[in-house]
């Protein structure tokens, strides 16, 4: 079945595209904003964080879709509306079908229609092809040659182009990675193309603090998060701009420091690995010297609803 989506701001589409030289990633473009009149206070430093969606294309598995359609419900009564919002992998439930991310186009109009831009960072249960399949806008083809420009290439052997981005923002730069290894296997990893890449963004952009977010956890030891976290902290240990690096796939909230990196750990909003885990989403806030958080429960009756943790970059 078609899903209508509303026209595209090609124009501002285009011109971040070459801004940044990764036009036809995914994440750049995804929903861009439809601004119906700015009637809302919209902050451009408030940014929403979510993780491990699991949206699936099935009815029966309404759990995970009704917790996905609070979220866009909530987001959407925020009295101070967001810039963006980023997803950081696992969109879809298992193997990342063309249906799932029809779904979540679906759940996501309103956000949308609102004026909201939606960046997703793919994980080990999204599908690369499927998922830009299920957005032909963002296709490079011969009608827009100018979306041709470089992506980043995968070293592995699926020969997939690696989906990265850039954000420019007042106080800080995101860096959306993808960490996506296999498709419905646990671990992921960046691979060194991905990580030259990396590591010549951040030298182009010393000035501001880098937020590094992708779907896998630094792993070193267990072998289900990020298997090239060794060579992702030669990259990062040394520029010091690198302020936080911000995951899922844990299915857990936590924020925690090695040295000065700041690492946060963002919850799902599918289904819990551990009974201490929340179903969450977390409003970011973004200023001068670090980034306030506030988590979002699905369970409005979970205490931890609206509880703040500030991350100062230099504290
Ligand atoms: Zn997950």
């Amino acid at each position: 079945m078609p899903i209508t989506l509303p026209p595209l701001n090609r124009r501002s589409f285009v011109k971040s595209a070459i801004a940044f030289g990764i036009g036809g990633s995914i994440p750049s473009f995804l929903f861009d904003s439809i601004a119906f009149g700015e009637t809302v206070q919209r902050s451009p430093e408030c940014w929403i964080l979510a993780s491990d969606t699991h949206v699936s294309e099935l009815p029966d598995t309404r759990q995970q879709n009704a917790a996905f359609q609070t979220m866009v419900r909530d987001i959407s009564q925020l009295p101070t509306q967001p810039t963006g919002m980023i997803i950081s992998g696992d969109c879809a439930v298992l193997q990342g079908k063309i249906g799932d991310y029809k779904q979540i186009i679906e759940y996501l109009k309103p956000l949308r229609e609102s004026g909201i831009k939606i960046h997703a960072a793919l994980g080990n249960h999204d599908n690369r092809q499927n998922f830009l399949q299920a957005f032909p806008e963002v296709t490079p083809t011969k009608k827009n040659p100018r979306l041709k420009v470089k992506a980043v290439r995968n070293d592995d052997s699926t020969n997939n182009t690696k989906q990265v981005d850039v954000i420019e923002t007042k106080h800080a730069n995101w860096f959306i990675l993808d960490s996506l290894a296999k498709t419905n296997e646990t671990p992921g990893s960046f691979g060194k193309q991905q990580l030259t890449w990396l590591a010549d963004e951040l030298d182009a952009r010393r000035e501001k603090p880098a937020l590094i977010i992708a779907h896998h956890n630094p792993d070193v030891l267990v072998g289900q998060g990020l298997l090239d976290t060794a060579d992702f902290a030669k990259v990062i240990q040394p520029r010091p701009q690198v302020k936080a690096y911000i995951y899922g796939h844990t299915h857990f909230w936590g924020t925690s420091r090695m040295d000065n990196l700041h690492i946060i750990n963002l919850p799902s909003t599918a289904w819990l690995f551990n009974d201490n885990a929340v179903l969450a989403w977390v409003v970011a806030t973004l200023h001068e010297k670090g980034i306030t958080l506030e988590l979002k429960t699905i369970d409005k009756k979970d205490k931890r609803n609206n509880t703040k943790v500030e991350i100062n970059y230099d504290g």
